[in-house]
């Protein structure tokens, strides 16, 4: 009889945001390794041309519009003949739940990520996770139904905290040096930052990404929500997640352990590769971008953040030590003004603005359900729509 040869077995991966930055990304590392990764599922918000080529190109068992509005686009007739369509926004969290899904990258952008967050940890599946705003908004909630190695941070800094902590004791860190490059303003004051354009906003210097996170990267948000994405993740308190400024953005975040001795990750500033990572954890596969000579880098420069002129920043740190829900209000608001400011209706100052008085406008409580933090940021929308109205 002849011997049979099965295929390796491939890790099924559903990607939700596919068409956006990191999806296009993950997209690619499943292209470099399509002898590991199969890709099984997509979801897209709005780019239904985008969302068929990529069905078409990995023939994808199911995709969803999340947008209904372009849920009739005539394109999604081209879908492969077996491919299952879902629409709306309970599409993303369904095609987390699928049988024939093992890891569910959520990169989907802001707090509309939440949801399929908690379908993925739900479901016992791998979350290999880009949307921080999940953490930021639900943290409370997502944290106690993820297993020790079903989460596996995409942010490429809190995937490096994640490798410069394995294999130690947790509670022999001391602190962790959260990278920032920085962005497209640092060194400016704030009077400066009041004349800043949207054009100038959406340069970044050394990453290529989604307009609200460049937006979030040139006002410091990001940072601020990233420092509560790591208090949750790794259970520290944000006195001990401290930002440092490094422009190159060569070292991807470092942590100092109790002994003085500091483990710091580095690497090309290339998110293809802590979007591997999380797909091949605990092994490592070869590499899906160009590698640094760190001969030619010439020099790795350090400083620290103006928490004054980047208000966001002091805005988010306040709203991680609070807790409860008032993550969810500096989020929703900051998602509204950003979003504002990206169609000339805000300055670049006025994003701290809104977010300071949203804040200020809430009574902050413990976080006990889903349904109330999407009520608290239903509310604080609203609430941020009618201030940026006000100030047209
Ligand atoms: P993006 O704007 O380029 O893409 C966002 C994706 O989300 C798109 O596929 C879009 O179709 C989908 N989407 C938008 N609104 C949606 C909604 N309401 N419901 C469902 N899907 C929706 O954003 P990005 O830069 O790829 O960032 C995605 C996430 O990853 C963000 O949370 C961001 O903070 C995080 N992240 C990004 C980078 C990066 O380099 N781009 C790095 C670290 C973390
Ligand atoms: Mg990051």
């Amino acid at each position: 009889m002849q011997p049979t040869f099965e295929g390796p077995v491939r890790v099924r991966v559903a990607i939700l945001g596919c068409t956006g930055s990191i999806g296009m990304q993950a997209l690619d590392v499943c292209r470099q390794h399509s002898d590991k990764l199969e890709v099984v599922a997509l979801s897209a918000h709005s780019r239904t041309k985008e969302l068929v080529a990529a069905a078409r190109e990995f023939d994808v068992h199911a995709a969803c519009v999340t947008d209904e509005t372009h849920a009739q686009d005539p394109v999604l007739g081209e879908l492969p003949s077996d491919c299952e369509l879902l629409v709306g926004p309970d599409g993303a969290p369904a095609l987390a739940q699928r049988d024939d899904v093992d890891v569910v990258l959520v990169a989907i952008v802001g707090a509309a990520g939440l949801a399929a967050s908690h379908a993925v940890l739900k479901s016992g599946k791998r979350l290999a996770l880009a949307n921080k705003e999940s953490l930021v908004v639900g943290g409370d909630l997502l944290m106690p139904l993820a297993a020790p190695g079903q989460l596996l941070p995409v942010d490429s800094e809190h995937g490096a905290i994640y490798q410069c902590l394995m294999g130690e004791n947790p509670r022999e860190a001391h602190c962790i040096w959260l990278t920032c490059s920085g962005g497209p303003f640092y060194g400016r004051s704030i009077s400066e930052l009041a004349q800043v354009t949207r054009h100038d906003a959406l340069a970044h210097p050394t990453w290529n990404m989604g307009a609200k996170i460049t937006i979030d990267s040139a006002t410091l948000m990001n940072k601020g929500l990233e420092r509560i994405e790591a208090m949750h993740l790794f259970g520290m308190g944000l006195d001990r997640i401290k930002v440092l400024i490094q422009r190159e953005s060569k070292i991807h975040s470092m942590v100092e352990f109790v002994d003085g001795s500091v483990i710091a990750h580095l690497g090309a500033s290339d998110m293809r590769i802590p979007i591997q990572y999380a797909f091949s954890y605990p092994e490592r596969w070869g590499t899906p971008a160009p590698r640094v000579d760190f001969r030619t880098i010439g020099q790795l420069t350090f400083g620290a953040p103006d928490m004054e002129a980047f208000r966001c920043l002091k805005l988010a740190e306040a709203a991680g030590e609070a807790g409860g829900t008032l993550p969810c209000v500096l989020n929703a608001a900051n998602e509204i003004a950003v979003d504002a400011f990206l169609r000339d209706e805000l300055s670049f100052t006025g994003i701290a603005e809104v977010v300071e008085a949203c804040m200020d406008a809430h009574d902050r409580s413990d976080v006990v359900s889903f349904e109330q933090l999407y009520d608290v940021d239903a509310w604080a929308r609203a609430h941020a729509s009618t201030l940026v109205a006000a100030r047209g």
